[in-house]
Order: C-alpha cells, then structure tokens, then sequence
C-alpha cells in the first residue's frame, strides 16, 4: 500500500513489510519514507494550515459529519486491518472501529465552536475606559500525530479528529507495525472532502522520521503517544513548540476489604488482559487487603482460565497475540524474573510464537520490577497490603500516574483514595481500563503532559490570541 504525501498516494524506494503477529504472514508493504518525502509533507501542511485559516467552523463540521458517516460505513474493513496488522481479537477491533464516527462527529461539533472569552480589562484600574478586550481561539497551524500501535484507530483519532476540526494541518506518523488502519484512516478524511494537503500519513521507522519532523521549525504542535523513552527523546528534539505527551504506565487498582470481589475479579478479568494486556490503562497491579486476598484470587484465576487464546479473526477468541515475538519473549522474561524473585506464578505465563497466556503473579512485592515497569503484556500483579494507606503508598509508588481504580463500598475510603492518588484518571468500582472519547484523558508524572479527549484536545491544538480594541 502506498503512503499519502502531500497530495498524492505515493512509494518509495525502500519499503517495510507489515506482518500479522498470530501467523507471520505479511499482510502488505508500505514504503519507508525518505527525507524528500518528508520536506514534500511538511511544506504541504504548511500551505494548507494558511488555507485553512479561511474555513468557517461549519464547513469543518460538514467535513467532518461526512468522514463520521463514512467511518460508519466502513467499520468492517477497518476492523479487519486492525485485527490482520496487530493480531487484535476481531471483537475488540470492531468496538475500536464502531467507536470512530461519533468520535469524529462529536469532535466537528466541538471544533465548529472555538469559543474565545470576553476580558474585563476595567478591573485593571485606567485599564478598561474606552478599551474592549477579548480572546480568540485559533488553530495552531501544522501539527505532528505520532501514535503507538496499541489502538491504531482511536489513538490516531484522538489527535488528527481534533486537530483538522479546530482548522489545523496534520502530518500522521502511525507506529511501524499498524500503518494500514492509519492509510484506512486518512483515505476516510481525504474522501469526505479535506485539503488533499490538510493531511499526510508517513510510514517508515520513527527514529528515522522522527527528528526530522519534531525539529522542524514549520511544526507548530507536536502530539505525541508512546512509550516514555521516545516521548522524552521528542521533547529533547521538539524546542519551544506546543506539545502533548501521552506516555507508559503501570496503572494499579486497590481492592479493599469491603469490596464487591466478584466485580472486582469480573472487572479486572477484563481490564488486565484486553488486547493482550497492550493498553496504557491496563491494569498491571491489583492491589488487594490481606483480608480477601485469597477470596479474589480465587475469583479472578477461574476467569482468567476462561480466556480464550487464538485466531484474532475467529468471533470466539478473547485473547490474542502480541503484536511481535520479541514482545512476546519479553513480557515472558519479565514474569519468569518476578518468579525467580519470589513471586508466585497463579496461572498462565507460557509462551508460543507471539502468544503468552494470561498471567496472574501473586505475592509481587511492589518495588518488584513487575510491578515498577510497564508491562504491556497478559498479566496481572498481585499484590497484598493491610490499609488504605498502605494501598496509596502502593499505587503511588511508580515513576508513572496515568490510570488508578477502586473497589470499595465505603465512599469516605472511596475519597480519601481518590484525593491521595497520583494518575490523571481516576475509577471507584472499576478499573482504569475505560474511557469514554468525551471525557479529559492524560497522565501525570512519567505518564505525560497535557490532555486529551475531544474538548480537551481542542484546547491543546489552538492558541488563545489576546485582542485589544483600543477608542479614544
Ligand atoms: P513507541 O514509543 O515505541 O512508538 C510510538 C510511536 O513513536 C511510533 O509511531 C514510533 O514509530 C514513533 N517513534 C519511535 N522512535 C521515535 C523517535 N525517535 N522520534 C519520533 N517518533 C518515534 O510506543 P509503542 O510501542 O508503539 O506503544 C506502546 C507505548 O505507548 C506504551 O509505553 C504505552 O503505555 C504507550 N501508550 C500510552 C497511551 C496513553 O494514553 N498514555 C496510550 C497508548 C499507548
């Protein structure tokens, strides 16, 4: 499949398989972006950013009911090449793909009203006579996607739909292994009647693309989601430009001694080891009072065995592959290393190929490695604590802070834990693995700055203009 620069459905010299991780079959080729390709991106979105400083937010919002529309419409096919490309379970690739068109619409709709605000300048004493004062919201001109491969349609939504709905120009990094649902993507916008230069998609290896285009002095915003390694790299290469980092995590859920134990393991069950455990939101620590401890895991192994390990395009299958053997081989180092360590393995951990069954680790001391790395893997870390207090200083003690969630009956615990706790995104009685597209979304500490989720993105993807009307 070609790539989409500045205009055109192009390839290149060198290309780059794209490999399904259940079978090692290659499911197409896409082209490896030289610095050409990339000089051709970037002075098209900055033609177009100037254009598009014209529209109206209705004729964005009309764009952007059609590409809705047209999402819909092809919900199976794109679900399909996020199954074929990353080895999702064809199920949960057509939740992430049923989920595009009202992202996309409810992002034109937000993005038709860039409200600014009115300035009470005559607060200011001699400021405010015969002076009026007000903000308008802008685009803020060319602005940079790069996403990971873990939602290769939400994550890439969650920057390009606010982005081109606010009036910007996008350039599209989609990650090495998902770049076909990203091409699927763009065509969507491209044939709902963008800028044909509104957009680019480049494929090829970050780290080769990737200096190139966060330097840039073209680049006015930079959107970045990934691991936190690259996101610190961007932000070193990046200068004094706008920029969105949604980076790792280890997110934890507390499970006190008054909770529901059956929607807890239930609801870890499902948030521990949805596709395969690769989310930001995972839950990768279940941090359990010692009271029930032996009653949730008790609960949660049989529903883990439950499981069903297989053929992402087959209905019944509940738990793919990794999206690579080498993930695969890693995330089974890491649980062999905890056992080694002392933990106790519950179920699951063996690999084969790009597979690891689903993993319960018991007895892991929170400063273990298992607990303090992100994972992104089919396991979940159990770990034992006997207080409130003792589950805060657990769930606080990563270098991470993006999702926490908690089971309790009793609402003064319930506030105490959710005022305590370091993460941007807080759940009582579930865990952190949902998320609604509306609603603000980021992490603190090494999980990344700034936010995302529709209106939010929005703010971050214009710049606040101060205009002062000076009378006599
Ligand atoms: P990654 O950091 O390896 O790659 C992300 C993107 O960055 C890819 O497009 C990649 O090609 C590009 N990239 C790599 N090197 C680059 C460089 N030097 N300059 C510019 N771009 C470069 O991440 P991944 O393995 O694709 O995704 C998994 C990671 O993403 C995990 O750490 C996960 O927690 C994180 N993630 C975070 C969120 C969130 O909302 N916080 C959501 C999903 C995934």
């Amino acid at each position: 499949m070609k790539m989409y620069i500045a205009g055109e459905w192009v390839g290149s010299d060198r290309s780059q398989s794209v490999i399904n991780p259940f079978d090692g079959s290659i499911v197409d080729e896409v082209p490896l972006a030289d610095a050409s390709a990339i000089e051709r991106a970037l002075a098209a979105a900055d033609r177009a950013a100037l254009r598009l400083l014209n529209s109206t937010g209705a004729e964005r919002q009309k764009i952007m009911e059609r590409a809705g529309q047209l999402a819909d419409e092809r919900v199976e096919e794109i679900a399909q090449t996020i199954s074929l490309e990353l080895g999702k379970p064809i199920r949960e690739a057509r939740i992430e793909a049923s989920r595009a068109g009202d992202l996309i619409r409810l992002a034109g709709f937000e993005g038709a009203q860039l409200y600014g605000q009115g300035l009470p300048l005559d607060a200011h004493p001699g400021a405010g006579k015969q002076r009026l004062g007000f903000t308008l919201r802008e685009p803020c001109g060319v602005v940079v996607a790069i996403t990971p491969f873990n939602f290769p349609l939400l994550l890439v939504l969650h920057k390009i739909a606010p982005a081109l709905a606010a009036g910007n120009s996008v350039i599209l990094k989609p990650a090495s292994h998902t770049p076909l649902t990203a091409l699927a993507l763009t065509r969507v916008f491209l044939d709902a009647g963008l800028d044909p230069e509104a957009i680019s998609c480049i494929t090829g290896s970050g780290s080769t693309v990737g200096d190139r285009l966060c330097a840039d002095e073209r680049v006015r915003k930079i959107t970045f989601t990934g691991s936190t390694g690259v996101g610190n790299h961007i932000a070193r290469v990046a200068g004094a430009k706008k920029l969105s980092l949604e980076l790792g995590a280890s997110c934890p859920t507390v499970i006190l001694d008054d909770a529901d134990i059956e929607r807890a393991a239930v609801a870890v069950a499902s948030g521990g080891y949805a596709n395969a455990g690769q989310v930001c939101i995972s839950v990768q620590r279940a941090i359990v009072h010692e009271k029930i401890y032996a009653d949730f895991l008790d609960a949660l192994k049989p529903k883990v065995e439950a499981l069903t390990l297989g053929n992402p395009l087959d209905v019944s299958t509940t738990l793919g592959p990794l999206v690579s053997e080498s993930e695969a081989e890693r995330v089974e180092r890491s649980i062999s290393e905890s056992v080694r360590r002392g933990a106790r393995l519950i179920t699951g951990g063996e690999r084969s190929g790009a597979t690891v069954t689903p993993a319960i680790v018991a007895d892991v001391d929170s400063s273990d490695a298992l607990s303090q790395d992100e994972l992104f893997g089919p396991a979940v870390a159990v770990t034992s604590v006997s207080s409130l207090e003792e589950a805060l200083i657990a769930a606080n003690s990563t270098t991470y802070g993006l999702g926490a969630g908690l089971f309790t009956e009793n609402l003064s615990k319930g506030i105490k834990f959710l005022r305590g706790v370091n993460a941007g995104v807080l759940h009582m009685n579930w865990t952190p693995l949902w998320r609604a597209d509306l609603m603000p979304y980021g992490g603190t500490k090494g999980s990344g700055i700034g936010k995302e989720g529709i209106r939010s993105a929005i703010a971050e993807m214009t710049e606040e203009k101060t205009i002062v009307l000076h009378g006599d």
